[in-house]
């Protein structure tokens, strides 16, 4: 079983590259005020103009049919073929784009997490001789696989067992950007007949892009490693609020006497807004069934309560490809409270500011808060052979993986170097602060891994109890 100094050395050795000068300076995403979501029944006067022609495409349907829930408005906006932001958009990220991620601020945040694949695989007796599959979810620009990669060639008996990288995307001209980091610059992936594809400039790795994660099949010989940053958060949720008559689901609705030019950049206030249900709909009558913890906020008036269905099905089927092949593993990180049940969460985001998630639809991001809880509590479906390790707080795991001396490592190599040290100096602090602008607190990793009977997992070594976060007016602004 590899060791904790084995680990540590990982993380040194694997200090042999360059320092990538990437957007260091920029911020980041999350911790935003909670906006007021007061709820207005109400009925049009007239026909809306909103700012984008999705938006007008749901308002038409909003028009005609009535409001509609949340999930159905989220997905259109993100991921919609007509003008979705991600399947829109050239390139969100970074200075220039709406927000930056962990693995666009530093090297190490990628790196780190091959290491943490490769300390399973040897904990997991290099997996019997399986063939290890990568897969990603939401892969952004391939920074994060790209980092991954690097490390991993240098460990040849794991390079040797990859056999495949399969990433997760629904965005074309990401798919572009991830091929081009992973293949080589001018190379665009091919099309198979039913995936794009190519081979990456890692040991020959072949890399297929996926719809959706239930696209992929395993064979029997391969041991699956799922890797989520940053995913989760991207999936729409449903809203519900606790009124005298029990559970009412949250719809959206057109706001009224809203008059905003088509196309207009800046729109003053938001297009859409929530409305109560009028009457249970389904998913409010089965939330109770769903878990004890909406159960338990029943009885609370006024609570309220996110849940996010798609989520659900990812780590079933993380849990379930991981039972049936016995070995591999999946690190979800993301940000969303530890221990309660997100609420009043859903946020949108432009050019490193918060917006109302109801302005320019598909021409912002739009995320919420990930239920830990909820991932926990699927992933440990009793049918599942599988042990689930977190939310860890972001600083305990990367500090658990050695960020400390892969941060040491390539100060030593850039001496002399000052704007290069300078941006691993704020890189590492933007990772692993707790206060303050740093994701170290306000960012958790999770792990699936089999059924071990007790191991410790990298990076999830208890050494204080997981502090709930403050509430969301003392986080960070973007
Ligand atoms: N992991 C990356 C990017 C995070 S942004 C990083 O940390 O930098 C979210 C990513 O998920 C983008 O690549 C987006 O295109 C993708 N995405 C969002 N919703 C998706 C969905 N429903 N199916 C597949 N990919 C999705």
């Amino acid at each position: 079983m590899a060791s904790q100094r084995c680990l540590r050395r990982l993380a040194s050795l694997s200090c042999k590259e360059s320092v990538s000068v990437s957007s260091v300076n920029l911020r980041w995403r999350p911790a935003l005020l909670p906006q007021s979501r007061r709820v207005h029944p109400h009925h049009l006067t007239r026909r809306s103009m909103t700012s984008t022609s999705l938006g007008q495409s749901i308002a038409k349907a909003i028009e005609s049919t009535g409001p509609i829930s949340l999930i159905h408005y989220m997905k259109q906006c993100l991921t919609g073929k007509d003008g979705g932001y991600y399947t829109s958009s050239p390139d969100p990220f970074g200075k220039s784009g709406d927000f930056v991620t962990s693995p666009e601020i530093s090297q190490m945040f990628g790196e780190l997490i091959g290491v943490w694949i490769i300390y399973e695989w040897m904990s997991q007796n290099q997996c019997n001789g399986k063939k290890v599959v990568l897969i990603e979810l939401g892969p952004g620009r391939g920074t994060l696989m790209d980092d991954a990669l690097r490390v991993m060639r240098k460990f040849e008996p794991f390079a040797k067992s990859v056999s495949s990288v399969k990433l997760v995307e629904a965005s074309g001209p990401l798919r572009d950007l991830q091929c081009a980091k992973l293949c080589g610059e001018d190379i665009k992936p091919r099309w198979q007949g039913t995936n794009w594809t190519e081979n990456t400039k890692h040991f020959g790795a072949p890399v297929t892009w996926y719809d959706d994660v239930r696209q992929i099949s395993l064979q029997h010989d391969e041991a699956p490693f799922f890797i989520a940053h940053e995913f989760f958060d991207a999936l729409p949720i449903n809203a519900f609020e606790n009124t005298p008559d029990g559970w009412r689901e949250l719809l959206v609705d057109v706001k009224k006497n809203k008059l905003i030019l088509p196309n207009s950049e800046e729109p003053k206030e938001p297009e859409f807004c929530f409305t109560l249900a009028p009457k249970l709909s389904a998913p409010a009558r089965a939330l109770n069934s769903l878990s004890p913890r909406y159960e338990a906020l029943s009885r609370v008036p006024n609570a309220m309560v996110e849940i996010s269905p798609d989520s659900h099905g990812y780590i079933i089927n993380f849990s379930r490809s991981i039972h049936n092949a016995g070995s591999g593993a999946a690190l979800v990180i993301d940000y969303g409270p530890a221990n309660t049940v997100p609420m009043n969460s859903l946020r949108g985001i432009q050019k490193h500011k918060r917006v109302s998630p109801f302005v320019q639809p598909g021409k912002v991001d739009l995320s919420a808060d990930v239920d830990f809880g909820a991932l926990v509590e699927t992933a440990l479906r009793p049918d599942f052979n599988v042990e689930v390790h977190g939310p860890a707080e972001q600083s305990q795991f990367l500090f658990g993986l050695g960020i400390k001396e892969r941060y040491e490592s390539l100060a030593q190599m850039a001496e002399g170097d000052s704007e290069t040290l300078a941006i691993l100096k704020s890189g590492f602090e933007r990772l692993t602060e707790r206060g303050g602008l740093g994701m170290g607190r306000i960012y958790k990793a999770l792990a699936i891994v089999p059924e071990s009977g007790g191991r410790q997992i990298a990076g999830f070594q208890r050494e204080a109890p997981v502090e709930e976060e403050p509430i969301a007016e003392e986080q960070p602004q973007i």
